[in-house]
């Protein structure tokens, strides 16, 4: 089973709808958005770009892209340090992300991440991303949808075995999920494990898709195709990442055909869904819930899948036209079922059944 995850720390969920809300703030001097403040928590200073001050919490945007939820009452002192704000530069988060994980742990630093890899694997981890990042890029730009560059170095963690990772990602998700990767929300870091530590030249074999998969997260959420501060549906999310994990996809130059584009295994998990149980509503569901992911993951990833596909495929200027429009709502505010639809139909039309009826033949005619 490939589950794969985007976690979402529970606090981030919690606190939507108190972008900035300056009007309970607590201390004299009111933060402004887009300078620098620290604050004493826990005996310890704490510096970032205040995204919500309020007499509940903070929320602090750190230095190296983390965010950081403090409740109000343990908040003393605090002060602006910058009226800008300016991220880290990857020299420092490098030698920090060394400090924090110790001398096991090698930290390599190229173009655009930070990686955390076992020791002697300086090559093969950072180059992987790197080539990965450049092919995400060409695969917007040919699309005609604008990918900006990343505002913090992006930081990516390769456990050296699964104990280890599944100890990482529940500091921050709920544990006991089975997944084989993990992009956090909240810290903003992709987290991995080596499942091939034995053999470099077979990498692409095991680790391939999910790393494909969750660095297709990472850079969504942090170019400007997504908006960490006002999230996407589910499906929008997962059916990106899903798409990237087919060879056409993250590798058109080698790979050109459209039969390459597609995901071969979420193609069969398809057609099981379609074949058993799948209902007439399935995109109406899909596009109002992110209930599916939980329910039914494996069928909630292949229509995702699907249905992003089709989109991508059949009508790419709308669905770039989609995808800009879910970035821009109001950051950190819940987004309704309503509104999920609204979106939507305003976009690919509100006629259902003609929509499916045309995804579906799609569907059936793709080999
Ligand atoms: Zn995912």
């Amino acid at each position: 089973l490939l589950n794969f995850c985007v976690s979402t720390p529970r606090w981030l969920l919690v606190c939507f709808g108190l972008w900035l809300n300056l009007t309970q703030c607590s201390v004299a001097q009111t933060p402004r958005f887009g300078t620098t403040w620290e604050v004493l928590a826990s005996q310890t200073r704490i510096a970032g770009q205040p995204l919500i001050w309020n007499r509940h919490q903070t929320i602090l945007l750190a230095r190296d892209g983390q965010l950081l939820n403090i409740p109000m009452h343990e908040v003393s002192e605090p002060r602006q340090i910058d009226d800008r704000f300016s991220p880290y530069q990857a020299t420092t988060i490098r030698s920090q992300l060394q400090t924090e994980l110790g001398q096991g742990m090698e930290v390599t630093h190229t173009g655009n991440f930070v990686v955390a890899h076992a020791p002697g694997k300086a090559t093969v981890w950072p180059d992987r991303l790197e080539h990965f990042y450049r092919s995400f890029v060409r695969y917007f730009q040919v699309r005609e949808v604008p990918v900006s560059a990343p505002e913090f170095p992006l930081v990516a963690i390769v456990w050296e075995n699964e104990a280890d990772f599944q100890r990482a990602i529940a500091l921050e998700s709920k544990a006991g999920v089975q997944t084989l990767g993990c992009y956090q929300l909240g810290s903003n870091r992709v987290h991995l494990f080596d499942r091939e530590p034995q053999k470099a030249d077979a990498f692409w074999q095991a680790n391939r898709a999910t790393m494909i998969h969750e660095a297709s997260h990472q850079i969504a959420f942090n170019c400007g195709i997504h908006s960490r501060w006002s999230p996407p549906s589910r499906w929008i999310v997962e059916g990106l990442g899903t798409v990237f994990e087919a060879p056409g996809v993250w590798d058109s130059a080698t790979y050109p055909a459209r039969s390459d584009r597609l995901n071969r295994e979420r193609l069969r998990d398809y057609r099981n869904w379609q074949q058993t149980k799948r209902p007439a509503e399935a995109v109406a569901i899909m596009v109002q819930s992110d209930r599916p992911f939980q329910t039914n993951p494996i069928a909630a990833y292949a229509e995702a899948w699907a249905l992003s596909f089709y989109l991508i495929e059949c009508y790419p200027r709308e669905y770039a036209a989609y995808l800009k429009k879910t970035t821009q709502r109001q950051p950190f505010s819940d987004y309704s079922a309503e509104e999920r639809w609204e979106d939507f139909t305003a976009i690919f039309g509100n006629d259902v059944r003609l929509f499916d009826a045309r995804f579906q033949r799609f569907m059936n005619e793709i080999e």
